[in-house]
């Protein structure tokens, strides 16, 4: 037999009642008991949170929803039908909800239940439509810019420190550099700092304290990396004296990426 309707797959992932040809479909069917499966983890994380009540979408996604599917403009989203089982199966009966406006359409037919149905299918669509476009536009917001790596040096240890590092200089879309500095093994008793020296070392630019292995500065714009190009990373003691200390850990010089 065929796959049973999408609107029995929307029902069943929102938990209603299928019928009995249905459920027995279902038992059988990977691919409908799968498709089943998947709306009702979306069914339930559109729910979480909000508890079991519907919620109403923006005006306007009806409409959409609507023209998207083909429907007639006299079918209208249906939240008010009571519970109870599913009624298009049932065929016509003096009992089928009467909540949707009737319009032109036969009074023989299940009206309501069926745009119900139609309704829910297409709101677990939307779900699925929203939670991954939602998804893909989080993940936009949530990934860091592209980086690329303007400049980088291995750390080598000053005499009596066994450490070892390394640094490079990050670059974003909007040529915004982030001075990223790793080093292992260098336990200072006071902290460390990072600078930026001339190559004679004679000048130099204080970026921050390095707190634990990797730390992260923002590189002023004006500063001339060709002009500071020797990362160092020196012990210092809370001595009130904002100079170098002299007692460098690591130090390296920046180049250009191979
Ligand atoms: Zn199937």
């Amino acid at each position: 037999m065929p796959h049973i309707d999408p609107d029995a797959v929307a029902l069943a992932a929102l938990g209603e009642p299928l019928d009995a040809q249905e459920r027995a479909h279902l038992a059988g069917c990977a691919d409908c008991a799968r498709e089943v499966a998947s709306l009702a983890a979306v069914a339930a994380v559109a729910r979480d949170g909000s508890g079991d009540a519907p919620v109403s979408p923006p005006a306007g996604v009806w409409d959409r929803v609507r023209d998207e599917l083909g429907l007639a403009d006299d079918v209208l989203p249906d939240g008010s039908a009571g519970a109870g089982p599913r009624a298009v199966a049932a065929g016509p009966g003096p009992g089928a909800p009467a909540a949707v406006p009737a319009g032109p359409a036969t009074p023989a037919r299940p009206v309501a239940p069926l745009r119900r149905g139609r309704w829910l299918a297409a709101a677990a669509a939307g779900l699925v439509v929203g939670g991954v476009a939602g998804g893909l536009a989080v993940g936009a917001a949530l990934r860091p810019p592209a980086e690329t790596v303007v400049a980088e040096g291995r750390l080598d240890a000053l005499p009596g420190w066994s450490a070892s590092g390394d640094a490079a200089v990050e670059e974003d879309a909007a040529g915004r550099r982030t001075l990223v500095v790793r080093v292992a093994d260098a336990d200072a008793d006071g902290f460390r700092e990072v600078w930026l020296l001339d190559a004679g070392a004679t000048r130099l630019v204080s970026l921050g304290v390095l707190d634990g292995d990797e730390g992260r500065f923002a590189l002023p714009p004006g500063l001339d990396l060709a002009e500071f190009p020797v990362v160092d990373v020196s012990a210092e003691a809370f001595d009130g004296d904002p100079a170098h200390s002299g007692d460098s850990i690591v130090r390296g010089e920046l180049a250009t990426p191979a």
